[in-house]
């Protein structure tokens, strides 16, 4: 057993459902905030928990190069590790190779990098990015894939899709044959509390590709259903590309992906775009924004986007949000986060932080509710 995906109910093309991981059930669609290192920046794993933050996200490519695989895996993995019982999605590190390194070379066997911290030599392949999820130990990894730069010519597209298939073969096999190797499946077999045929594994999810071509990430869709995986992610999106285009992308893709298990759809979006995919028929999103967002001061609300640096609210004694009931907006006045923010306290990153993940959740709590009730 890794996951199982239950769909409890349905609304037009949305899907409400649960999500039952080695670490926990999942209420979907759900938004998964990021702690790219083992950390969501300035929110400590209590106060996630208290928020119902039921999966984080955390990236491979970055915990690979500080504090390291073996590190993490000595530890036990990632959820002992950072102490957060319930669920963890890794990504396969191939988009901050992408997106963060320097120096970067692809050829058929891998990528081959400079760190973004210190310049020295990596080589990740399909194999070795693998090897370093299952040593993290998230409940969901995700196969070793390119992420195709926009904007790409048609023939560079379908060689990248190509590319991104192979490897995904090659991402399977590896993990079929090593998935038994993840730390917490370890230690319970070790205490003689489950069997290795018994013992839960890591579930890998595939990723379509193909640019911004309709027809190839109809294609890509089709071919990465055939290799077989227990869920599927659209990547490749929020690279540049104009939001119609995302939105064009994931429309001709949606169709192709199994009815009955979990689509991802990565690194978005604005509140606004997760209410709008959730009803696409995506369950799960990620992306960096409430969260950096909030360490500049931009603040999402049920009026609007704010920016707290303003001077207007040196002397607003009101709340954040007034129909928000997250710690922050029922206690302090935007008069005083505003003081926060200017003054460079710390607490005004944490409590920023607080207030737009209670904000994404808070939309996504509504959008499950909502489709239970067949709106
Ligand atoms: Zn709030």
């Amino acid at each position: 057993m890794s996951i199982e995906f239950c769909i409890d109910a349905t609304s037009g093309d949305a899907r409400a459902g649960r999500l039952i991981t080695p670490h926990g059930v999942v209420q979907t669609p759900v938004f998964m905030p990021v702690g790219t290192l083992a950390s969501v920046k300035g929110v400590p794993q209590q106060t996630l928990e208290e928020l119902g933050v039921e999966i984080l996200l955390s990236n491979t490519y970055h915990l690979y190069l500080r504090p390291g695989v073996e590190q993490v895996r000595a530890m036990g993995g990632l959820h002992r590790f950072m102490s957060w019982p319930r669920a963890i999605l890794t990504d396969s590190g191939g988009y901050q190779v992408f997106s963060l390194s320097e120096l970067r070379k692809v050829n058929e066997e891998g990528v081959s990098f400079r760190s973004h911290l210190d310049g020295s030599s990596h080589f990740f392949t399909p194999e070795s990015a693998m090897a370093a999820q299952i040593g993290l130990g998230a409940d969901i990894m995700m196969a070793f894939d390119e992420c195709t730069e926009h904007p790409a010519d048609r023939q560079r597209a379908r060689d990248s899709m190509e590319l991104t298939l192979r490897w995904a073969d090659r991402s399977k096999k590896y993990f079929e044959e090593h998935k038994r190797e993840v730390p917490w499946a370890q230690s319970l077999i070790e205490a003689g509390q489950t069997t290795v045929e018994e013992a839960a594994t890591q579930a890998l999810f595939g990723i379509v590709q193909g640019g911004m071509e309709l027809d190839l990430r109809r294609e890509s869709a089709e071919r990465t259903v055939e290799i077989g995986f227990p869920g599927y992610a659209i990547g490749g999106l929020s690279v540049g590309e104009p939001r119609t285009l995302t939105q064009d992308v994931v429309a001709a893709t949606v169709p192709h992906l199994p009815a009955d298990q979990p689509r991802y759809l990565m690194g978005v979006g604005t509140p606004e775009e997760i209410v709008r995919y959730a009803r696409m028929g995506i369950d799960m999103m990620d992306c960096v924004l409430p969260t950096r967002a909030a360490r500049h001061g931009l603040l999402f609300t049920s009026e609007g986007k704010i920016s707290i640096k303003n001077a207007a609210y040196a002397a607003d004694d009101g709340p954040l949000d007034p129909v928000c009931h997250c710690q922050v907006c029922s206690r302090y006045s935007r008069a005083y986060l505003r003081h926060l923010y200017a003054s460079h306290e710390v607490l005004a990153m944490v409590l920023n932080t607080i207030h737009n993940l209670t904000h994404y959740l808070d939309t996504m709590r509504a959008v499950r509710h909502s489709i239970k009730l067949g709106e």
